[in-house]
This record gives structure tokens, C-alpha cells and sequence, in this order.
């Protein structure tokens, strides 16, 4: 089996094949940190963390990076009408993205380079594009001539021959919407000395372009050369385009060698989007009684990440329903694994359909990371092992074998043993009492130790002692 994942820039499905053996470098495109992320915004780094697990799953080393801009048009409005600097500003929203990705169980990247820590890099590369032509000053900023690169487009197949470039004119913006606009784009824009957001450099003060900050970012870190760049779908044009003409035309080299664009969320048909109004955060969610595990499985399950996602709070109902039957079926194979014989007589059930559930699985995340097909194997399982105990089919090896089947596939996605952990771990304060429980009984004060175990029951915690020790569970 080999991992195939489909590649915007050839536009079919590709053998991911690392650059150096056994190893992947991997850019993920960053928050850019003046609000917090929406569900939407979080649906692009589930699929990403979908992508790094399966990768990490087959064996490869990965390294992922991921960028935080902290200083783009946007941050620099909003922090000069709230009155702040710019480090205080973002501050509460890089808290915000970090408590987000912990709750939605997101593997942390292994950097997270900070765009205004890498001014340095950032004037390096404008000067060496300024140094080949493929940049000029203008009005104490720098642009990138778009006309010096002639692949510019290759990425989202754009057809610049129509188009007129650097002739038309220039582009300040950070963002910019219309391909029919193809303009000579900001590297560097002119600022003043003591400005929100100014730093000095061979072509006097200014900040770094947004796209700019990224491909020094991601070069720095992954070198000039790296396998994987990712980013939602709305990130391919400009951003990813500029990302590649003003790497490539820098180092003469590939920029990167595959790209990664998971699709939009769409909230009652159209895009969620901060510009839009229409934006639901994970806080929001939770605050309405919502498990951030079922906002998880809905986002990273309900549909190919290379489609749109109709998101429906409803449909998170469903989700949390589903991550509850898993969880279930997971407790109960350990269950069984602890307490059923061995079958007589040739092979278990239930360990030749974990088997199989387990190759359907992989097979499915090999072909472009298809999850919903994957996890359509996962129920299967499960219905069949629900089957096979209910009717006592089934053994010790089959729960064991359908518990590794859970397992594997939990590495991707994530949720079914955080769930199935949920009502076995103890609070902090039932830990304590629990704890001073114990002492009591090596310090052999009996009426403490039974005052303590009925107040543990009193919170719904029942304590056994046995001969193994002492043991509690839920009641
Ligand atoms: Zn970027």
C-alpha cells in the first residue's frame, strides 16, 4: 500500500514519496491572530492533523511547522483602534488558538514561528529578489514583478497570458480576491520609524507583506526545498501563489513539492467567514453544552476533506451520539478481552472482522485521506462485534483484536479513547480524598478511612478494597 493524496498543484492524486527518505517537512499555514478561529478556520487544521497522524501512522518522521501572523493590514487596524501595542493585542488570541487545538485534541506543530521574530530572514529574502530583478522600489516600498516569473498561475492554473500584469498596475493589500486583477505584488511596505509596526532595512523602515512572511517562515525552518505546504482552499489564491513566485524566483529551486487544500465549511449555504458575520467558535459551541470531541469527529468525518461541509448544530447531536457508541464498544472490548474464554475451535469471529475492519481502514485514509469512508468500516466493526458478544460468539481474542483494530484507527482520529477515558478519570478533589483514603488505611485509622470512603460514595464514587488493593468505580 502506498499513501496517495491529491496535489493542487499537478491537480490529480499523487504517491506522497518524502524528499529525503523516512522524513517529511511539512508548512502549515497559520492564524492569522486579530479575532478568534471559527469552526471553519479549525476545520483546515483538523485536516491537516489528519494528514500529519496518517503520515506519522505510515511510518515517516514528520516535522511540522506552523505560522503565526502577528502582523498583517488587519492586526494593525484593530490594534491601533483598541489602542494597544501589537504584541498586547494578539496576545489573548494566540491563547485562544492554543486552547482550541488542545480541546480539539490537534497534535501541536513542533514551531510555531511567530512572523514579527523573523524580520531578519524577511529582509534577506526582499534583497535577494531585489539583487536578481525579479523585485524594484517604488515610493519606499517593494513589489515583486510578476512579469520576471512566468509560472506565475501554476498553482491554481491560472491563465496569465490574458492577463495583464505588472502593467496594471500594483498591489498593496495583503488580500486580494479577483484573479483577473494579477498585480505586482507588496513584499515590503513602507512604514515610518515609530510606527505601530515598523522595523529599519536596507530599503528604509516598513513591515514584511503577509505572503512574504510565510515563505521566509517556512524556508528558514524546512529549507528551500520541503514536501508538503498546506493551507484552506481560500489560501491558493493569492497567498500560495505569491508564496511560490517569490520563493522560486529567491532560490531558482522547487519551492515545495506537494500541496494541501482542505475545503470550506459552509454555514446555511454559504462560507463561514469572519467578513461574512456567519462565524461559530469552539467556545461558542461549548458553551451550549457541545463536547469538543463531537465538533472534532463532525468536522474531521462528515465530509471528504476535499469537499464543502454544511455545518448544522444538529449534525453535532448525531456526532456526539456516534463518539458515544464507539466509546461504548471500546469499553466494552476491554471488557470482554478481561473476562470471555478463548473460542473453541478455530479462529474468532470477531479477530478475523477486526482484521479486515483494520486494512478497509487504512486502505481508505491511503486513498486521498478519506475518513468517511474509513470510519464507515469502523461502524461496520462495530455492528458486528456487537453482534458476535451479544450472542457470546466471540472471545477473549476477538475483543482483543477488535480493541487493536479501535485503537489503530484512534491514532488518526483521535476521539474514542479521550471519550471512553472521560468517565473513568477522577476530579482533582475525588483524587484527593481518594489519596487520604489510602493513608489512612497503612496509617490503620479505620474511622477515617470509613468516613472518607463514605463521603467518596456520597459523590459517587464507590471503593472496594481487595486483596490487589483498593479499586473504585462510578456508581
Ligand atoms: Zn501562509
Amino acid at each position: 500500500m502506498t499513501f496517495r493524496l491529491f496535489d493542487t498543484l499537478s491537480g490529480a492524486v499523487e504517491v506522497v514519496e518524502p524528499l529525503n527518505p523516512g522524513r517529511i517537512g511539512m508548512y502549515t499555514c497559520g492564524p492569522t491572530v486579530h479575532d478568534q478561529a471559527h469552526i471553519g478556520n479549525l476545520r483546515t487544521y483538523l485536516a491537516e492533523d489528519l494528514l500529519r497522524r496518517h503520515l506519522e501512522a505510515r511510518g515517516l518522521q514528520v516535522t511540522q511547522i506552523m505560522n503565526i501572523t502577528d502582523v498583517d493590514d488587519k492586526i494593525i487596524a484593530k490594534a491601533s483602534a483598541a489602542g494597544s501595542g501589537l504584541a498586547e493585542f494578539t496576545a489573548p488570541f494566540v491563547e485562544a488558538f492554543f486552547r482550541d487545538l488542545e480541546r480539539l485534541n490537534i497534535q501541536p506543530a513542533h514551531f510555531y514561528p511567530r512572523a514579527t521574530g523573523y524580520i531578519g530572514p524577511m529582509i534577506e529574502l526582499v534583497q535577494r529578489l531585489l539583487d536578481s530583478g525579479h523585485a524594484y522600489q517604488s515610493d519606499g516600498s517593494v513589489y515583486f514583478r510578476i512579469s520576471s516569473f512566468p509560472d506565475y498561475g501554476r498553482l491554481t492554473h491560472l491563465d496569465t497570458a490574458g492577463l495583464k500584469t505588472g502593467a496594471s498596475g500594483r498591489i498593496d493589500s495583503d488580500e486580494y480576491e479577483a484573479k483577473e486583477t494579477v498585480r505586482d505584488f507588496v513584499l515590503w511596505k513602507a512604514g515610518r520609524r515609530g510606527d505601530l509596526a515598523a522595523w529599519d532595512s536596507p530599503f528604509g523602515w516598513g513591515r514584511p507583506g503577509w505572503h512574504l512572511e510565510c515563505s521566509a517562515m517556512a524556508m528558514d525552518q524546512l529549507g528551500e526545498s520541503f514536501d508538503l505546504h498546506c493551507g484552506g482552499v481560500d489560501n491558493k489564491f493569492p497567498h500560495h501563489e505569491n508564496e511560490i513566485a517569490q520563493s522560486e524566483a529567491a532560490t531558482g529551486r522547487t519551492f515545495v513539492k506537494h500541496w494541501f487544500h482542505p475545503e470550506h465549511l459552509l454555514i446555511a449555504g454559504g462560507k463561514m467567514a469572519k467578513s461574512q458575520g456567519n462565524f461559530v467558535t469552539l467556545s461558542a459551541l461549548m458553551e451550549r453544552g457541545h463536547d469538543p470531541l463531537a465538533v472534532r469527529f463532525l468536522l474531521l468525518t462528515g465530509a471528504h476533506y476535499r469537499h464543502k461541509l454544511q455545518f448544522k448544530e444538529s449534525l453535532l447531536e448525531e456526532a456526539a451520539k456516534d463518539l458515544e457508541r464507539l466509546a461504548s464498544f471500546w469499553k466494552r472490548c476491554a471488557q470482554a478481552e478481561a473476562d470471555l474464554p478463548t473460542v473453541p475451535g478455530g479462529p474468532d469471529p470477531l479477530a478475523v472482522a477486526s482484521a479486515r475492519a483494520a486494512e478497509l481502514f487504512e486502505e481508505a485514509l491511503d486513498d486521498d485521506l478519506n475518513l468517511p469512508d474509513a470510519i464507515g468500516t469502523i461502524f461496520e466493526l462495530l455492528r458486528e462485534g456487537n453482534r458476535l458478544l451479544d450472542k457470546g460468539l466471540a472471545g477473549r481474542e476477538g475483543a482483543a483484536s477488535a480493541l487493536t483494530t479501535l485503537r489503530q484507527a484512534d491514532t488518526r482520529l483521535g476521539v474514542i479513547e479521550r471519550r471512553a477515558a472521560v468517565e473513568e478519570v477522577l476530579t482533582s478533589i475525588e483524587a484527593a480524598l481518594l489519596k487520604q483514603r489510602e493513608q489512612a488505611r497503612r496509617d490503620r485509622d479505620y474511622a477515617a478511612s470509613d468516613r472518607l470512603r463514605d463521603e467518596l460514595l456520597g459523590i459517587g464514587i464507590q471503593v472496594e478494597d481487595t486483596k490487589d488493593g483498593t479499586r473504585w468505580h462510578r456508581v
